[in-house]
């Protein structure tokens, strides 16, 4: 490897635990680090790259854009915004669009639009309950509804008016609902702590509880979405359709963009409300169309759901051939593996120096969240370099 690390004590701020490689190019499922080395990449940008890397639709889509308009102020109207939230729209149950440039950053939006809602409908209130063990962003209002304290600790004291609760229990968030309670803010399946999945019960009886009580139902999307559990949202795996929910990830198949979607009567943001420069930008909705267009058109979540079952079956089988794997959980192509002791990171090591890249959400749980257009074959590969990797524990 180059000086890059030590490029990055002298220049970076120290955020990040990177592991010891530099990745330059990426094609598919695959992945190049700088000495020509190839590894197949089942993080995909923490399942940022529906489409894989270099995909040739987003390809074309950011250099046409690039030579028509990269970016122009939302003081004026531009065609990808609207294209893209028309797309959204008519593939969801969501009526009108707000585009921002990150997770945290839709989010933070759908935060504001609860409140704001609140003040409107419900006499002021502003609290909005959320899942232990969930994760919302980074930004001060997400870490405070990010049911993690290790998020929050360094930054204390939270802002006011988030409530975190058990998750999968509606009795818990029964009886933290007050006359403060706006909203309910909920991941269908939790992916940063490790692919923890709502009981279908359960969140059925959130949208009754919410529906009774006149909240909203925010769901957190941004890592679900776009077809990665096998529906191109996951609400849709639970029959219930959310007031709100928000985008980021894969929506520009790894251009930075963020959105908050919302139903008619949860959309209340009126003008200078909300805002953002770069949301919305032409180069951002020209790849996010791109992508949402390759998703339905070559039917990328019914592919995910298939090899996801393939993924999952071959992840159990690890496990009867390795005492070492305690659990596999997962939905589409959102898997996680827990393991015995803190081996995680070890694991993760091992297998980049195999060539397979895997990602390790805490210390005894590995995450897989591959691209969706991942074939049977490459699936078969990771299982196999994943079953060398325990093997030379
Ligand atoms: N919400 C969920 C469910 C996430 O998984 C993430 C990121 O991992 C975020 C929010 C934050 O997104 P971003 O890092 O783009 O701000």
């Amino acid at each position: 490897m180059g000086n890059w690390p030590e490029l990055e004590r002298q220049y970076l701020m120290s955020t990040f635990k990177r592991l010891p490689v530099v990745l330059v190019r990426g094609e598919g499922v695959w992945v190049w680090d700088e000495d020509g080395r190839r590894y197949l990449d089942l993080v995909a940008g923490i399942a940022v790259n529906v489409l894989g890397h270099a995909h040739p639709s987003i390809i074309t889509a950011i250099a046409s854009q690039s030579k028509q308009l990269i970016h122009v102020s939302n003081l004026y109207y531009s065609i990808p915004q609207l294209q893209l939230a028309q797309m959204l729209v008519d593939n969801s149950c969501a009526d009108k669009v707000f585009f921002g440039n990150s997770g945290a950053e839709a989010n933070e939006g759908a935060i504001k639009l609860a409140r704001k809602f609140g003040k409107l409908h419900r006499g002021g209130a502003y609290e909005i309950i959320s899942a232990s063990n969930s994760f919302h962003g980074r930004t001060l209002a997400t870490i405070a509804a990010t049911g993690q304290s290790k998020f929050q600790v360094p930054f204390a004291p939270m802002p006011d008016g988030f409530k975190i609760v058990p998750y999968n229990d509606l009795d818990a968030l029964k009886a933290s609902t007050t006359s403060n309670t706006c909203a309910v803010l909920l991941e269908a399946i939790q992916g940063e702590s490790g692919i923890h999945i709502a009981n279908v019960e359960y969140l059925r009886g959130v949208r009754d509880w919410c529906n009774q009580q006149g909240l909203l139902l925010i769901l957190d999307e941004i890592q679900t979405g776009m077809g990665r559990t096998g529906k191109l949202w996951a609400y849709e795996k639970y029959g219930i359709e959310p007031d709100v929910f928000t985008l980021a990830k894969g929506l520009a198949g790894g251009v930075p963009i963020g959105a908050v979607l919302a139903k008619d009567h949860a959309a209340c943001f009126a003008p200078s409300d909300h805002g953002s420069t770069f949301g919305g930008n032409p180069l951002a909705c020209a790849a996010g169309i791109a992508t949402i267009d390759t998703i339905l058109r070559e039917q990328l979540a019914d592919h995910a759901e298939e090899m996801g079952n393939i993924l999952l079956d071959g992840l159990r089988s690890l496990q009867t051939k390795h005492p070492i794997i305690t659990a596999v959980r997962g939905v589409g192509l959102m898997a996680a593996v827990d393991v015995l002791g803190e081996q995680a990171q070890r694991i993760v090591d091992i297998a980049l120096s195999k060539g397979l890249i895997l990602n390790a959400t805490g210390p005894s749980t590995l995450r897989m969240v591959p691209a969706l257009i991942i074939t049977k074959d490459e699936v078969e590969q990771a299982l196999s370099l994943l079953d060398e990797t325990m093997r030379s524990l």
